[in-house]
């Protein structure tokens, strides 16, 4: 994926997988997210791992939020455990609808989120269809739909 500026971003499949197999259909059913861990690399950016909801998250059919304070602890871990390599690099989360794009909340959310980061984000939602895919710095939030290669 590109965002057309040069730039590379390299999702590993696994990732795919478990967004595409998060979404909930249905009713019931339950929003999931979680953070994405990866690394820099020069200016592209590599997505290499996640984590899936936890105990504490907030979930009903419209909403996540991830409160759940062992996202942080697993960023800290990958960090710790890769000698600060890989880190926090973005989030995912999904949404009930086949081709998703992000609410108002989700980029009101991710724009404090970047303010705090100070380096571009990875963004991910997830639908029935499509997996909705953004990349995030200071300019703002593009997606990268468009251009997926
Ligand atoms: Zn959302």
């Amino acid at each position: 994926m590109t965002p057309g500026d040069g730039r590379f971003i390299l999702i590993h499949a696994e990732i795919i997988g478990l967004i595409e197999s998060s979404v909930e259909r249905g009713h019931p059913s339950r929003e999931a997210g979680g953070i994405l861990l990866g690394s820099y690399r020069g200016d592209h950016i590599e997505v290499s791992g996640f984590t899936t909801p936890y105990p504490q998250d907030r979930r009903s059919f419209a909403l996540f939020d991830r409160i759940d304070p062992l996202h942080q602890s697993s960023a800290l871990r990958t960090w710790q455990q890769s000698t600060g390599t890989d880190t926090y690099i973005g989030e995912w989360h999904t949404h009930p609808e086949a081709s998703p794009s992000p609410s108002w909340l989700d980029r009101r959310t991710w724009r404090k989120l970047i303010n705090r980061s100070h380096a571009p984000m990875v963004f991910a939602i997830g639908g029935f269809s499509d997996i909705w895919w953004g990349l995030g710095d200071v300019d703002g939030i593009r997606s990268l739909y468009e251009h997926v290669e």
